[in-house]
């Protein structure tokens, strides 16, 4: 049997030199070895969001932690919030911020179709504080239009807060030159990191636009973190404890994202989805996404006419140690989403992966 070839949609499988930074013995989080370790995170993760003058953030926790600690430092009870839906993901955007006890209005599109921009325009009559809304949708395989959507928010006088969790460093994403206000990821999606951080990126001016004073919470204020990056950063740059070791795999990780440069690295996002797709369509399946939209990351397709996509997900598994997702959902029992996100992105595992659906259909 050959090893378990992981090509879900997060968590990916990690580069040896990462996965090496794992079984080293635990490192304290303080001190001056520490804090350089630290600061060279900081410097590669404004790399990956080629956002040089955005503050950055490497938030412990998955990628609702990010989320999470936007919503703390920024969104105030009452905001009203747009929220563009077409996913699991956008859904998922809109109970968070119900959850924050923002006035949310969702424009809705449907699943496997791209966001509704006319809709959003709609929206942004009456004045909104931000747009939010999902880059990469990794429950249809559907990348919204970034630019166009940022356009349209700040033509409104909204701000943009981006989920960028399964796209930073696998899509085109010029957080500085598109001007978005805030972001987050996490790290065990294009970043190829072990699961654990979920990276915050926020431009300066919605940073300077924020009184510090009117955050609820503690941890998940990013001011927070700021004041101890200022007053503790020559020590102990974090607010708590961080395990030492998930964040020598991170900057491993970030370190390998450098060594590619950022535009091969998207290259190659895109030629390996372009041949998986190839591959898929010479075996019948068909794309949900419609063809201007498909994302380079994850790869949703419907089964052909009498393979049950249930039953596939299973047999790929218990026969080949394949592991993908099935559909959710509208699409659950119908599809299959495949990801190819920073190592999965690579011919060999792309040709094993379609020789051993070709044995199934
Ligand atoms: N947003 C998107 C687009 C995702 O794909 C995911 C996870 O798959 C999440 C948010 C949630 O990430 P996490 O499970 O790390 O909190």
């Amino acid at each position: 049997m050959r090893p378990p070839l992981l090509l879900v949609p997060g968590p990916v499988p990690l580069h040896p030199s990462v996965q090496g930074e794992l079984a080293k013995p635990a490192m304290p989080h303080y001190g001056k070895a520490w804090v350089k370790h630290y600061g060279e995170v900081l410097g590669l993760l404004r790399y990956a969001w080629a956002a040089p003058q955005a503050r950055v953030f490497p938030v412990l926790g998955p990628g609702h932690a990010g989320i999470e600690s936007l919503g703390h430092t920024f969104l105030r009870r009452g905001d009203r919030a747009i929220v563009l839906d077409n996913g699991f993901f956008g859904d998922r955007l809109r109970e968070v911020l119900l959850a924050h006890h923002l006035q949310v209005d969702v424009v809705q599109s449907p699943w496997g179709e791209g966001p509704d921009v006319p809709g959003l325009r709609t929206a942004l009559k009456r004045p909104a504080r931000f747009v939010v809304f999902v880059h990469n949708e990794t429950s249809t395989g559907v990348t919204n239009p970034l630019q166009e959507i940022v356009e349209t928010a700040h033509e409104g006088g909204a701000f943009v807060l981006v989920d960028a969790v399964s796209s930073l460093a696998g899509l085109p994403l010029p957080f500085g030159d598109l001007g978005i206000d805030a972001a987050f990821s996490a790290s065990q999606k294009c970043l190829a990191a072990p699961a654990g951080i979920a990276p915050v990126a926020v431009a300066p001016s919605l940073w300077e636009s924020t009184d510090a004073k009117t955050v609820d919470g503690w941890y998940f204020s990013l001011f927070t973190w700021d004041r101890y990056e200022r007053e503790w950063g020559a020590w102990h740059p974090t607010p708590t404890t961080v395990s030492s070791n998930v964040f020598y795999a991170f900057r491993r990780a970030l370190q390998l994202i450098k060594e590619e440069g950022l535009e091969a690295r998207i290259r190659r996002h895109a030629a390996m989805a372009a041949r998986l797709r190839e591959g898929l369509a010479t075996l019948g399946f068909r794309p949900v996404a419609p063809g201007a939209l498909l994302s380079d990351t994850v790869t949703c397709v419907m089964t052909p006419p009498g393979t049950d996509a249930g039953d596939l997900v299973r047999r790929l598994r218990l026969e080949h140690n394949i592991y993908v997702s099935g559909g959710l959902g509208p699409l659950r029992g119908r599809s299959v989403r495949i990801g190819t996100m920073g190592t999965q992105a690579d011919p060999a595992v792309i040709d094993a992966f379609l020789e051993a659906v070709r044995s199934l259909v």
